[in-house]
């Protein structure tokens, strides 16, 4: 039972290292704890040990879990990491807090008209396929202005910033070069129209065997599910997961 909470405890121990190294504050890197093909009973262990975001790949079972966990559901932050199809968009536009996997301007746009009045804005990040792997969902670096501009205008949702997933890499100078690409896409994007993308505040990237390359270059969200949950024990379609991370 206390494996869950010992694993967390050591994620944080991982981030505020490299915020260290990093120069940054610990707080200015947050955990996603993604539980996609874990139970709700472990994302209630998560919970119970302080943790209240947590990412699904998959809509269906992400829908699952969160009426499952109905009664956390005010404490808790759900963020839907994985690729979304347009249409699908109606029950995560009406059960999510977040979307991080956005690369079309249409999922955008039913997104903002399904987003039901009595919920604040929906968060967005836009995926970029950094690595420009022919199998990656995510947009290319170059649309990134456009497609910005388009999804900052809708009025359901809130532009938060940039997500990836970049090709596994071993090596930690290897590791750190995707992550150091995506960071300046943002930046570029803030410096280019400040009064409309100044605010933009989320570099989702890093995962449980690139957490440090990822907080080194500036993440501010890093998603973890292996080195929480340990090894998941179906198949997983993201084809990026690496084998060899520690549990
Ligand atoms: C599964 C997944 C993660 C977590 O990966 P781990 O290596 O298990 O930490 C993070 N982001 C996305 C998009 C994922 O699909």
């Amino acid at each position: 039972m206390a494996t869950i909470a010992n694993n967390i405890q050591e994620q944080h121990r991982r981030i505020a290292a490299a915020c260290e190294r990093a120069g940054r504050a610990q707080h200015s890197v947050s955990l996603l704890v993604v539980s996609k093909t874990f139970p709700a009973a472990a994302v209630r262990e998560a919970h119970a040990a302080g943790e209240r975001a947590f990412g699904e790949n998959y809509v269906q079972e992400g829908l699952n879990k969160i009426a499952k966990l109905a009664d956390l559901r005010s404490q808790l932050a759900w963020h839907l990491i994985g690729p979304l199809q347009s249409n699908k968009t109606r029950p995560v536009a009406e059960a999510f807090d977040w979307v991080h996997s956005v690369d079309r301007l249409k999922t955008a746009q039913r997104l903002s008209e399904q987003r039901p009045d009595t919920l604040p804005p929906l968060n967005i990040c836009l995926q970029i396929n950094i690595s420009g792997e022919a199998s990656k969902s995510g947009i290319a670096p170059a649309d990134l202005p456009t497609l910005a501009r388009a999804v900052a205008a809708l009025p359901r949702l809130r532009l938060r910033g940039l997500m990836a997933v970049p090709e596994a890499a071993a090596d930690f100078e290897a590791q750190r070069q995707p992550h150091r690409a995506l960071a300046r896409l943002l930046a570029d994007l803030k410096q280019q129209d400040p009064p409309l993308f100044g605010g933009l505040d989320t570099l989702s990237m890093g995962m449980s065997a690139d957490l440090e390359a990822a907080v080194l270059e500036g993440a501010t969200m890093v998603r973890i599910g292996s080195a929480i949950f340990g090894a998941r024990s179906y198949p997983d379609k993201s084809p990026s997961i690496s084998s060899s991370t520690p549990a």
